[in-house]
């Protein structure tokens, strides 16, 4: 039977219509948390993004979800989002598999400026899906490793089950020169690694602070936490940038769901450099 969403095809690429595009691979990286490849060779039009965009992802006759996309920009014919299943949507998401469809409209928000780290050293800080958003960094910094100096990854988790990319983070550690600093809230027997928040993992790098920038991305409280550790630390305020997450309609401006006070989310963030996004963290309800 034809996939309902082909039934609604654009016949243009618009920024309000989804594209239907088949999914070339599922997989799940954790119990929660899976990863849709998404085949791009039918997207119609040009499709890039920058690190740090995200999607809207449609599942025929639910609704759209926001989603970073979790893949390496450089690569074209493919499209990576991997998914925290949380509700409606995301569920339905994930019962989704290879040669399945879903509606795609995209890329959106702001990203991650890679520029500004060229002969600096890089400081990485994610918890739980956070990890997402920033791969496309890391892929990017890859592919020009020698630009950069250091580039430190601490990555926090639940538990060990919960960590996404495990065996990605290990390669990157071994073959790429990436100093990488693994954490969980709780260990398990095989766990042999940090535990502890993600902040404790502060403690066992010394940072360049001058001459370091810092992309971070998790939940809101993790990301408090962090940035003001980067900022003691001696981080000029400026040279911190993380992202920002609130419920998303229509992801060009016009609705106003992601309001937060006086930006909005999916127009001038994900991404914000830190002194523009600090004082609206600390007020309530916004
Ligand atoms: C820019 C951006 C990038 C995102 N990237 C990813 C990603 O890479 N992977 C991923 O798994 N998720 C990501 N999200 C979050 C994702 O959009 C939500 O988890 C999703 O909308 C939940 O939809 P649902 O229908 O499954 O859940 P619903 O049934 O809508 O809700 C389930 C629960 O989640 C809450 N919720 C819904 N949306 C959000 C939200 N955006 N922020 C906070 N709470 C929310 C609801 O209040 C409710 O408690 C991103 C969100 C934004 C704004």
């Amino acid at each position: 039977m034809k996939d309902p969403i082909l039934e609604h095809a654009p016949a243009l690429a618009s920024p309000m219509v989804p594209q239907p595009i088949m999914i070339r691979r599922a997989i799940w990286e954790t119990d929660d948390t899976f990863t849709l490849t998404l085949d791009m060779n039918d997207w119609k039009g040009d499709y890039a993004f920058l690190p740090g965009q995200f999607n809207m992802v449609y599942v025929h006759g639910l609704g759209e979800v926001a989603v970073s996309i979790s893949s390496d920009p450089g690569k074209r014919s493919t499209l990576e989002h991997t998914i925290h299943r949380v509700g409606l949507v995301t569920t339905a998401l994930a019962q989704k598999k290879k040669g399945d469809y879903v509606g795609l409209r995209g890329p959106f928000g702001s990203s991650w400026p890679v520029d500004v780290a060229r002969g600096k050293d890089v400081c990485i800080v994610s918890g739980g899906i956070g990890l997402a958003p920033l791969r496309p960094i890391i892929y990017t910094m890859l592919h020009h490793r020698s630009d950069y100096g250091r580039i430190i990854v601490m990555y926090g988790g639940r538990s060990p089950l919960d960590l996404l990319y495990r065996v990605e983070l290990e390669k990157w550690d071994n073959n790429h020169d990436i100093e990488t600093l693994v954490t969980v809230d709780r260990g398990d027997t095989s766990w042999k690694g940090y535990i502890g928040v993600v902040t404790t993992l502060f403690n066992y790098i010394k940072l360049e602070a001058r001459d370091t920038i810092a992309y971070v991305c998790g939940p809101e409280l993790m990301m408090r936490y962090t940035v003001d550790e980067l900022v003691t630390r001696g981080l000029p305020p400026e040279q911190v940038y993380l992202s920002m997450e609130r419920n998303m309609k229509c992801a060009i401006g016009f609705c106003g769901h992601c309001q937060m006070g006086p930006t909005f989310i999916c127009k001038e963030g994900p991404v914000y450099q830190l002194p523009r996004i600090r004082p609206l963290m600390d007020k309530k309800e916004l």
